[in-house]
């Protein structure tokens, strides 16, 4: 991935944020059809699992969560797309 997250070398998280998405969607989807204890633990899991690993994409000079940053402050509507054009830290500034 060629931008801010690429260059921090956190793109990996971003993959395993969404593949813990898609299981978790999978596993909600499933408590739908089949009402069991050990499923909805699964879809939790998955869920915190994804928005962990989401809010870990921090800043490797001033360490602070980037992700978190452009949730808490960033209109919903766009702060996803605005988040994956970033070329520097919205926090500290400093540019890879
Ligand atoms: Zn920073």
């Amino acid at each position: 991935m060629n931008n801010w997250i690429g260059r921090t070398g956190q793109s990996w998280k971003l993959w395993v944020a969404l593949f813990m998405a898609i299981l978790a969607c999978i596993s909600f989807s499933l408590l739908t059809r089949i009402n069991s204890l050990y499923i909805s633990y699964l879809a939790m899991v998955f869920s915190l699992g994804a928005f962990i690993a989401f809010v870990t994409i921090r800043c490797p000079f001033c360490k602070k969560s980037v992700s978190w940053f452009y949730m808490k402050n960033r209109l919903f509507n766009n702060w996803f797309q605005s988040f994956f054009r970033i070329s520097n830290c919205p926090i500290c500034s400093r540019k890879i």
